[in-house]
């Protein structure tokens, strides 16, 4: 028996929100990842099941390699589709967020989200959300947003057998899997190889989840991740530290797909005494980015992981304007790559120091 992280009281009203709506949008964060995914279609899946209209709203793509997600295929990308995005918010009695802590997180969607006058759940793992939720289920010590998801509908059916269905049960695993690297980091937690253990039980075929996600590159990807490790990697021994970054025109030479740069931050960390590494990636200003953009056309996309208790939420956000976990932290740079590299090279020092 898992046990219950919640407060009784944000239950039963989440509870009560839940059973009074009709339609239901559901939001998560800016380029989506395993976890974004997994709690945003998980929430999918299980409001559906209790008979509600229900849609996902993104802000930019996802990956290729979480489109196999039950549920991926109806998703709406508010880039690309904002109409669509719009009325559905617009309508909708209830939003539920997910996988995020601050509606800077989900870019032009965040002003939207926060003129809706319904009602709003959020589930999130991060850090000290700000206050734009009606009812909050915030849970930093967790891993994964889809693990809280998890906890979140046991919550409110402790007694129902069949409540997690097998696609519910599908994206609650992939998001457990992608925020811990396949159980390789924040994984030391006994209780949620119990939640697996469940998963595994309604039917969910992880080995076939791993195939999909992690072995499911391209061959572009793949000579992209070749072409980082040989020629742009830089280490900084002294200080633990490795640092690549990637031009448009590098990426264009890749024929770069959204998602092609996930988990090219992780890999220099692979090296013995590398405890630090930063992953910087240069994109274009989108529309909807212009206003906070001060002029800059292209933007950098600035990624950091480390090892142990050596924070770099910390540095991304005094840097980079951004934040996240201890271990896995990102921030944005609008200007050239060439000034945000410097910037990461006059300040890691500072605390890439242990
Ligand atoms: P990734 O490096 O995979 O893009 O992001 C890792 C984690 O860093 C995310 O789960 C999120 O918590 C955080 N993060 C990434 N980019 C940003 C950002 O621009 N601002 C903030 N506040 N957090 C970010
Ligand atoms: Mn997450």
């Amino acid at each position: 028996m898992i046990s219950s992280i919640f407060d009784s009281k944000a239950i039963s009203e989440a509870g009560r929100l839940i059973g009074s709506a009709r339609s239901v949008v559901i939001l998560t964060h800016m380029s989506p990842d395993g976890d974004a995914m997994g709690s945003a279609l998980a929430m999918k899946h299980y409001l559906m099941g209790q008979g509600k209209q229900v849609g996902v709203v993104v802000p930019n793509a996802f990956p290729a390699f979480l489109a196999w997600m039950p549920g991926a295929e109806d998703v709406i990308i508010y880039e690309s589709q904002k109409a669509e995005a719009d009325s559905l918010m617009e309508t909708a009695d209830l939003a539920v967020c997910t996988d995020f802590n601050t509606p800077k997180r989900i870019g032009s969607l965040g002003d939207k989200l926060l003129s809706l006058s319904c009602p709003k759940i959020l589930i999130d793992h991060h850090l000290f959300p700000d206050s734009f939720a009606n009812v909050v289920f915030s849970f930093p010590q967790s891993p994964s947003a889809s693990e809280i998801v998890y906890r979140f509908i046991r919550s409110l059916h402790p007694l129902k057998t069949d409540v997690f269905t097998l696609p519910l049960a599908t994206c609650i695993y992939t998001g457990m899997m992608t925020d811990t690297g396949n159980f390789s980091f924040n994984s030391n937690y006994p209780e949620m190889y119990e939640i697996v253990g469940e998963l595994v039980r309604v039917g969910v075929d992880k080995d076939a989840v791993y195939n999909s996600v992690f072995n499911s590159y391209t061959a572009d990807r793949m000579r992209l991740m070749g072409y980082c490790l040989y020629s742009k990697m830089q280490i900084f021994a002294e200080h633990h530290t490795a640092l690549i970054y990637l031009s448009r025109k590098e990426l264009y030479r890749f024929n770069f797909q959204s998602g092609d740069a996930e988990g090219l931050v992780n890999l220099p960390l692979q090296i013995s005494d590398i405890y630090y590494s930063c992953f910087m990636r240069e994109d274009k200003v989108n529309a909807t980015e212009v206003a906070i953009a001060g002029g800059s056309k292209t933007k950098i996309k600035i990624s950091m992981r480390s090892q142990g208790d050596r924070p770099v939420n910390t540095f991304c956000a005094d840097i980079f304007n951004g934040g996240g976990h201890k271990n896995a932290s990102g921030g944005e740079y609008y200007g050239n790559l060439k000034d945000a590299v410097a910037l990461f090279l006059n300040n890691y020092k500072h605390y890439n120091n242990k």
